[in-house]
């Protein structure tokens, strides 16, 4: 297979790593890619905007699969675009995209179908948010409705932190995406990713994981894209997943085909698990980063062959097995992330910090005059298997701690929920 990968970031490594691996791969393509991706695939540098570009490369190289890494690409409606000059993609049309481009359309539908979720509003004017808001009280939360890069939600804990991130997103901080606010209950609870295959029809369950958003240790100090994940989650027993897939996956599944969007691709619900049980926080339609590093690291079957069967509407006969280990991954940062990351500092001793278990995604990396340099915020994903996650959480870091970046930082804490549960359970 001829396959064309979308995306330039730690998850589209780990997916390029994954589908090099295929022995039904006989060439991968990325666009854009990053330094890392060009060991595993050939770069290419098309405008994944100009979705007639991206179509036409596909037709030239006869490309016989385009995977999605981003969610940008395809709320933009890549997918339809290239289905419809007749080109097999996986990931979500734009319409099915909504659950994540959306946040207001994917309450509704947890309203219609009756998914669990926080109680909430949607408003397009300041004044009647602001009603809503006091009537309320704090704490609660408040949400653009679009796209806004992680930066839309702000959960406030006082009635005037409230009011002024309703302000921010009327004023037009997150441009169009703020336009329309939503408005919840905060909930409480252990939040955990949970991930399925989709092919219109059938979910199948992949894989679970946490992640830490917070940038400093004890999940202090602004948020950010996520700093280490973890897989599997513990908070996501046999019986939660099955109560996930009855309460919200699979009425999520009725509901978009009702609506005539069915939804293929990957599901990521973001849950709280709450004392009544799992609630959605909220949908994306693409696998998570740097969750995604996580969940390829455990799966033992054949990505393109699970692509292929999303793709060709075959999930219902499809299994998915898992290694027994756990892994983890640790994200190191350019200095002034998550604010302005400080770029074009030299990065060593990065191939030699590999092996033994222990891979490492490049995220915002580049090469400049033959070294390898930091380009962006998240810059490398320092990624372990273990047969606890204690054990991938030493590895990733004696792996992470053989790299010589003075420029960079990482948390030295990712794991620890799980890593203190093992040790109570031991
Ligand atoms: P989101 O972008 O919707 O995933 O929200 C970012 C983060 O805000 C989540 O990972 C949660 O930690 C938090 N959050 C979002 N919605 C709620 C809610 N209703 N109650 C409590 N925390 C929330």
């Amino acid at each position: 297979m001829r396959v064309l990968l979308i995306g330039s970031g730690g998850r589209e490594h780990a997916l390029a790593w994954k589908i090099g691996a295929s022995p039904l791969l006989t060439k991968l393509y990325a666009a854009p890619g990053n330094p890392g991706i060009g060991s595993d695939a050939e770069l290419v540098k098309l405008d994944i905007a100009d979705h007639a570009a991206v179509a036409a490369f596909c037709q030239e190289k006869k490309i016989d699969l385009v995977v999605v890494g981003p969610e940008g690409p395809l709320v933009a409606g890549i997918a339809d675009d290239l289905r419809a000059a007749g080109i097999r993609v996986f990931g979500p049309s734009r319409a099915a995209a909504r659950l994540e481009g959306s946040k207001g359309f994917t309450k509704d539908l947890c309203a219609k179908y009756d998914i669990p979720t926080a109680a909430y509003g949607r408003f397009g004017d300041l004044a009647s948010a602001r009603v809503y808001v006091q009537t309320m009280g704090a704490p609660i939360v408040i949400k653009a409705d679009g796209l806004a890069a992680g930066k839309g939600v702000t959960v406030a804990m006082t009635l005037p932190e409230a009011l002024a991130a309703l302000d921010a997103c009327f004023d037009g901080s997150f441009g169009q995406a703020g336009a329309e606010v939503v408005v919840e209950e905060f909930l409480t609870g252990e939040e955990a990713s949970f991930f399925c295959l989709c092919d219109g029809v059938t979910a199948l369950p992949f894989g679970t994981a946490q992640d830490h958003k917070r940038v400093g240790d004890g999940d202090t100090g602004p948020n950010t894209g996520g700093m280490g994940a973890y897989s599997p989650a513990p908070v996501m027993t046999p019986e939660m997943i099955d109560r996930t897939m009855r309460e919200i996956i699979e009425p999520t599944m009725r509901g978009m085909a009702e609506t005539g969007a069915p939804f293929s691709g990957v599901l990521f619900a973001g849950l709280m698990i709450t004392d009544k049980g799992p609630k959605l926080i909220e949908y994306n339609t693409r696998f998570g980063d740097p969750e995604c590093q996580v969940l390829m690291m455990r799966l033992k079957d054949d990505l393109l062959v699970l692509l292929n069967a999303a793709v060709d509407g075959q999930l219902a006969h499809t299994s998915i097995r898992w290694r027994e280990e756990a892994a983890l991954t640790v994200v190191m940062a350019a200095r002034g992330y998550p604010g302005t990351p400080e770029k074009g500092s030299v990065i060593r001793g990065v191939e030699e910090a590999a092996g033994d278990g222990v891979e490492i995604f490049h995220a915002g990396t580049a090469i400049n005059g033959g070294a390898l340099v930091a380009n962006g915020g998240r810059v490398l994903n320092v990624t372990a298997l273990g047969k606890t996650v204690g054990e991938a959480q030493k590895k990733a870091y004696a792996g992470l701690d053989r790299i010589d970046w003075p420029q960079g930082f990482c948390r030295r804490d990712i794991g620890w929920q799980a890593v203190a549960r093992e040790k109570a359970g031991s």
